[in-house]
């Protein structure tokens, strides 16, 4: 029976040699340990790098931002197939027999959604018949094809979600994905210095970080992981930390992390003094009015006397015109930050709101609505705040 080990390297990993190098020796150690390894990796690079997704997309953006997306998918996939041959390329120079396969040759099957494709289905033969003949597979993350033969990309970040759904289909032991980080942290250390790593998170709670702010991986790969069970191991390529396991059964706590969003901005729609007659109905069409105007609506709270959500600053001032247009009486407040605390264990603990709020009171933190589900609570909160909400929080929380 084949051990199968699936190990991820993004951008910053695979950019230069010395990342190369450093991903080589995490390879040849998972043979070592007696795994197959399966490789996936991402474009090299970060923006600016020459093969890097974002310059790719700028080569023809720079042209007319209107690209057609089947064109920019073809054309942005190439980053991660450079990859996979330099990856294979030294391996192979260096005497392990390699192999590099784009997304499609792998087996990656998915729907026609380009810029955003899902994945139907993995076949997980044609690695397996490479595995059989001992070489490491390397494979372009972030891909697939579409039932026509197009070539397909699974959103931003999506070389993730490759790995993932490899360690799922080929029954991997485990899938690691490396970065230029430790690991899953309590929180950003970019906005708390204080920032520790997780030694585990359960896979609900990793993608709730996720979708609520922290960079660190894809949702859409945790819940494909979860799916089929297969454990996640986030790891640093340039350093020895042990890294952080996403599984179902770590232990949750009822404070896990910290995560934020910023470029937010809120709305506020009031219902007139004089006591709108109609308030419940303008209540209700107000949305669709946004609906039609494709506008995405977060953190909403509809109330007797006046109804608030948040969505991207880049939409705030043509929500609150559109608004206005169809007579509604609104104001916009910019520059929001959605702060986050995540728990599993919170669910049915009293006194974790009442903590909050009295560390977020005791600093003169500003709060501008609140929202929850069953394991997060998030403020929205000036965003000349929200280090000093991330701290106090991340300090009274027990960090
Ligand atoms: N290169 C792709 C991106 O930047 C996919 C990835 O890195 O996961 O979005
Ligand atoms: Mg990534």
């Amino acid at each position: 029976m084949v051990k199968i080990i699936v190990q991820k390297f993004g951008g910053t990993s695979v950019a230069d040699g010395e990342g190369r190098a450093r991903a080589i020796e995490r390879i040849l150690a998972a043979k070592a340990e007696g795994y197959q390894p399966v490789v996936v990796v991402s474009a090299m690079g970060r923006k600016g790098a020459p093969y890097a997704t974002d310059t790719l997309i700028s080569l023809v953006k720079e042209i007319n931002p209107e690209v057609n997306p089947r064109e920019l998918d073809l054309l942005i996939s190439c980053g991660e197939i450079i990859s996979t041959v330099v990856m294979a390329h030294t391996l192979n120079s260096m005497g392990h027999p390699a192999i590099a396969l784009t997304g499609g040759q792998a087996g990656i099957k998915t729907d026609a959604n380009f810029g955003n494709a899902q994945i139907l289905e993995v076949d997980p033969m044609p690695i397996l018949r490479q595995v059989m003949e001992d070489k490491i597979v390397v494979v372009a993350g972030f891909q697939g094809i579409a039932p026509d033969g197009s070539i397909t990309t699974l959103g931003r970040g999506g070389s993730d979600t490759t790995a993932t759904a490899l360690g799922a289909a080929l029954q991997a032991e485990v899938v690691e994905i490396y970065t230029d980080v430790d690991g899953v942290m309590t929180v950003d250390p970019r906005v708390e210095p204080e920032a520790k790593i997780l030694e585990e998170i359960s896979y609900r709670e990793v993608c709730e970080m996720a979708y609520q702010g922290a960079k660190v991986i894809h949702p859409r790969a945790v819940e494909v992981a979860m799916s089929r069970q297969v454990p996640i191991r986030i790891k640093n390529t340039f350093s020895d930390a042990k890294g952080t396991l996403i599984s179902q059964s770590a232990a949750e706590r009822v404070i896990t992390g910290i995560a934020h969003l910023t470029g937010l901005s809120q709305v506020r729609v009031l219902s007139s003094r004089d006591g709108q007659q109609n308030w419940q109905l303008v209540r209700v069409k107000l949305f669709r009015v946004l609906a039609e105007k494709g506008i995405s609506v977060d953190v909403i709270s509809v109330l007797p006397d006046g109804v608030y959500f948040t969505v991207s600053q880049a939409d705030g001032f043509k929500a609150c015109q559109y608004l206005h247009e169809a007579g509604f009486a609104c104001e916009l407040v910019e520059n929001c930050a959605k702060v986050s605390v995540i728990g599993a264990g919170m669910q049915g603990v009293p006194g974790v709101m009442a903590e909050i709020m009295e560390t977020l009171y005791s600093a003169g933190i500003d709060i501008l609505q609140t929202s929850d589900s069953d394991i997060t609570i998030s403020f929205l909160v000036p965003e000349s705040q929200l280090k000093e909400a991330v701290h106090v929080l991340h300090r009274k929380l027990g960090w």
